[in-house]
């Protein structure tokens, strides 16, 4: 059994390399074997079946029990939501697919319990905004900002939803006050961005914590996954969602990320050091008119860093001087950071939030088109500095051609905006 090993009392380092590791010094191997089987030895019809309905209801798998189905109970699956439960201080976890196959599943446990409306704060990541504006599986949304969440609640509102550090403008919310409001409404907190490393929103008063583990719990770009932790009567609800509509994560894929929480405490605060000095030496570049980072001066009016968040994470966001443009040319500048959609790896990417990952938010909740997103990896912070001024220099040549307020959808392609460089609009 993966349940019962000692490791709640010791320090968050310990349990990221030591969760979800019951029984494997007791079975002679050094790290968990990889269980590929899609289905299992039953002992007796009696037993196979009892087993059957346990699993299919939600509930743990018992000692000595068959795991009957893959679908039903994976091991290695539940090693790693074992390991990421002990990291954000819940009772369990449920994994999935991928962040989205987790979102889905809480709003179908939402909108199938009989309080379909959900009250959401913006900016959100893009295909939350857009699974729940479109209603696509069953629930109504009411956008809210973070004060206006408690006078957006009715009586059928069964999830509150909310996101930070934002996405991409890395805002900070403050949980506590949000999930006073929110009363006995769960509320789910997109713990993608701050990993538990930075942040356990239980901690502060949230019922449920999501991640799309395909960003740093596996952090190396190379496996897809979603997660969500909460209390067991969640957990069981969720399992039962997952083993009915069948979003599971595969095997290997749990291997990995398992095994990726291991480094996750020191990948998070190794980026996050390189990201700081990067924020500070941005600020000053002619081509920027504001980098967004939690950690510089002034950008976090609610003293949250250091009470609810343990630090500025390794994500900046910078909006170029010369609007669209320049941000369009500044990303396909970067050459050793990668233009790539995604983040939280260990190479650092870089994309344009509004044409990409926000491209189906509406127009009013869309990032700004000049706002570019940096995820910030493992690369050493001087030859990271040197491929972002060469960036932004090439940015800068534009001038401020463009209004910092055009937005995507109106912008012109980016060689149609070459062109105009020389014309008499400038
Ligand atoms: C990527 C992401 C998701 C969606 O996760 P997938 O694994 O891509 O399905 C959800 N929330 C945030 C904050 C993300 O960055």
């Amino acid at each position: 059994m993966i349940r019962g090993m000692q490791t709640s009392s010791s320090h968050l380092e310990t349990r990221a390399v030591h969760g979800g590791m019951a029984g494997v010094r007791e079975s002679g191997s050094h790290v968990p074997v990889i269980d590929f089987s899609t289905t299992n030895p039953l002992d007796s019809v009696e037993t196979g079946g009892a087993s059957y309905e346990e699993l299919a209801t939600g509930h743990d798998l018992g000692e000595g029990r068959s795991a009957v189905y893959q679908r039903l109970w994976q091991p290695g699956v539940a090693r790693f939501e074992e390991s990421l439960a002990g990291l954000e201080g819940t009772e369990g976890a449920v994994a999935f697919a991928s962040g989205m196959a987790a979102l889905a599943a809480t709003l179908i446990a939402t909108a199938t319990a009989g309080r379909p409306h959900v009250v959401a704060v913006r900016p959100l990541y893009g295909g939350t905004d857009h699974v729940l504006a479109s209603g696509l599986l069953g629930t109504e949304v009411t956008w809210a900002d973070a004060a206006g969440v408690g006078a957006a609640i009715r009586p059928d509102t069964g999830l509150v939803i909310v996101e930070t550090p934002a996405n991409p403008t890395l805002e900070l919310l403050d949980l506590r006050r949000i999930a006073d409001a929110a009363g006995d409404v769960p509320l789910l907190v997109d713990n993608t961005f701050a990993t538990p490393v930075l942040q356990r929103p239980v901690e502060h008063g949230a019922t449920l914590v999501l991640h799309s583990a395909t960003k740093y719990l596996g952090g190396h770009g190379d496996v897809m996954g979603g997660v969500v932790a909460g209390d067991q009567a969640w957990v069981e609800r969720l399992r039962q969602v997952r083993a009915l509509t069948g979003g599971l994560l595969h095997p290997m894929a749990a291997y990995l990320l398992h095994r990726g929480l291991r480094t996750l405490p020191l990948r998070v605060r190794a980026q996050q050091a390189t990201a700081a000095e990067l924020a500070q030496r941005l600020v000053a570049h002619p081509a920027i008119a504001k980098v967004h980072y939690p950690g510089l001066p002034g950008q976090d009016p609610a003293g949250l860093l250091g009470t609810q968040f343990d630090g500025p994470g390794s994500i900046i966001a910078i909006e170029l001087a010369g609007g669209y443009d320049a941000a369009v040319r500044f990303t396909e500048s970067c050459e050793l950071i990668t233009h790539a959609v995604s983040l939280g790896g260990v190479d650092s990417l870089v994309q344009h939030p509004a044409s990409l990952t926000h491209r189906p938010v509406a127009g009013d909740a869309k990032p700004g088109a000049a706002v570019v997103r940096l995820s910030i990896g493992l690369e050493h912070v001087d030859d990271l500095t040197d491929d972002l001024m060469s960036a932004l220099d090439a940015a800068a040549e534009l001038g401020g051609l463009r209004p910092r307020s055009v937005r995507v959808h109106e912008a012109p392609d980016a060689a149609g905006a070459r062109e105009r460089e020389d014309s008499p609009a400038r």
